[in-house]
C-alpha cells in the first residue's frame, strides 16, 4: 500500500474526480476526509469507503468559509491526529461570453477554486509544517495551460492555481512540503454534463457536436479523460519517493494540450 496510515483531506470528493481520488487513495491505506459542500453526499462517500474496510468521515465545508475551513481541519487532526496530503479539488464552472458575464458569478467562481486553495492551504500547512511534511495536490486544468471560449473566471482561476503551487513548493519546501498541480482535459463528470447543454446553446451546436468539435477535437484519441486517469496521477503526486517532483503541473488530457 503506498499511501499507509497517511490522512488525506480532499475538498469536492462526494463527486466526480474527488471522489475517485478518495476511493484509490482509501484502497492505498489512507484514512480519508471528504470535505464537501454537500453533506449528504459527502457522508454518503464516507460510507462507502467505510463498507469497503477503510476509515473515512464526511464532513460539511464550504471552501470558501473561512471558519468551516479551519474547523474542518482541526476536526481532522482531532479524528485522525494528523493531514498529511490535502487534496484542492472543489469546483464549479460558470460559461458566457466576457461581455455577459456577471461580476457575481466571476467573484463566485473565484472565490470557489483560488480562495478555497489559500483557506485549504494555510489550514493544512499549518499542521504539516508541525510534523515536518505534507502533499499538497491542487486540481488544475487544461484550462491552467491554455484558453477556451466562455471561461474567462475558470481560465483565470486555475491559471492562478499554478502560481499558488508553486509558491507554496518554496515555501514548503524547507518544511518537508511537496506541492503539484494535475491538469485534466475532459472529464465526464456532473461539472461536464451540466456544460455540454450550455455550451451548445451559447454556441449554437448539437450536444454531440459540442462534445465532438469543441470538448475533443484536440485529443489524439477522441476520447473523454477518465477520473481514474487523474487519480492515477493524484496517487503519484501523493506518493512519490523524493523532493524531485515539486512544484510542478502535469497535463493529463489525452494530448489534447502537450508542452
Ligand atoms: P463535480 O461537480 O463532479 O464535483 C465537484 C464537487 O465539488 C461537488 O461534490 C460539489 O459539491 C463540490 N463543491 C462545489 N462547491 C464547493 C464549495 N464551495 N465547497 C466545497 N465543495 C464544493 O466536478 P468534477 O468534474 O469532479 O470537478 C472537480 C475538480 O476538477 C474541479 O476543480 C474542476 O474544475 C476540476 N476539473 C474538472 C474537469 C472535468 O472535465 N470534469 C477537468 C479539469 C479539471
Amino acid at each position: 500500500m503506498k499511501l499507509k496510515d497517511k490522512v488525506a483531506y480532499i475538498t469536492g470528493a462526494a463527486s466526480g474526480i474527488g471522489k475517485e481520488i478518495a476511493i484509490v487513495f482509501a484502497r492505498e491505506g489512507a484514512r480519508i476526509v471528504i470535505a464537501d459542500l454537500n453533506q449528504a453526499a459527502a457522508e454518503a462517500t464516507a460510507a462507502e469507503l467505510k463498507s469497503s474496510g477503510a476509515q473515512a468521515v464526511g464532513m460539511a465545508v464550504d471552501v470558501t468559509d473561512e471558519q468551516q475551513v479551519e474547523a474542518s481541519v482541526e476536526a481532522t487532526v482531532k479524528t485522525f491526529g494528523r493531514v498529511d496530503i490535502l487534496v484542492s479539488n472543489a469546483g464549479i464552472q460558470i460559461v458566457h461570453p466576457i461581455v455577459e458575464f456577471g461580476f457575481s458569478d466571476w467573484k463566485k467562481l473565484l472565490a470557489i477554486h483560488l480562495d478555497g486553495a489559500f483557506l485549504t492551504t494555510r489550514a493544512c500547512l499549518k499542521h504539516m509544517y508541525a510534523q515536518g511534511g505534507g502533499r499538497v495536490i491542487y486540481m488544475g486544468s487544461v484550462h491552467s495551460k491554455e484558453a477556451s471560449l466562455l471561461k474567462a473566471p475558470y481560465v483565470t482561476a486555475k491559471h492562478g492555481l499554478i502560481g499558488l503551487c508553486k509558491t507554496v513548493a518554496k515555501e514548503g519546501g524547507p518544511h518537508g512540503i511537496r506541492a503539484n498541480v494535475i491538469c485534466p482535459g475532459f472529464v465526464r463528470t456532473p461539472l461536464v454534463e451540466k456544460q455540454i447543454p450550455e455550451q451548445a446553446r451559447t454556441l449554437g451546436m448539437t450536444e454531440t457536436e459540442v462534445v465532438k468539435n469543441v470538448m475533443l477535437k484536440e485529443t489524439v484519441d477522441g476520447e473523454f479523460t477518465t477520473t481514474d486517469d487523474v487519480a492515477t496521477v493524484a496517487l503519484l503526486f501523493a506518493s512519490f519517493p523524493s523532493n524531485a517532483l515539486t512544484g510542478q503541473s502535469l497535463v493529463v488530457s489525452h494530448g489534447w494540450f502537450m508542452q
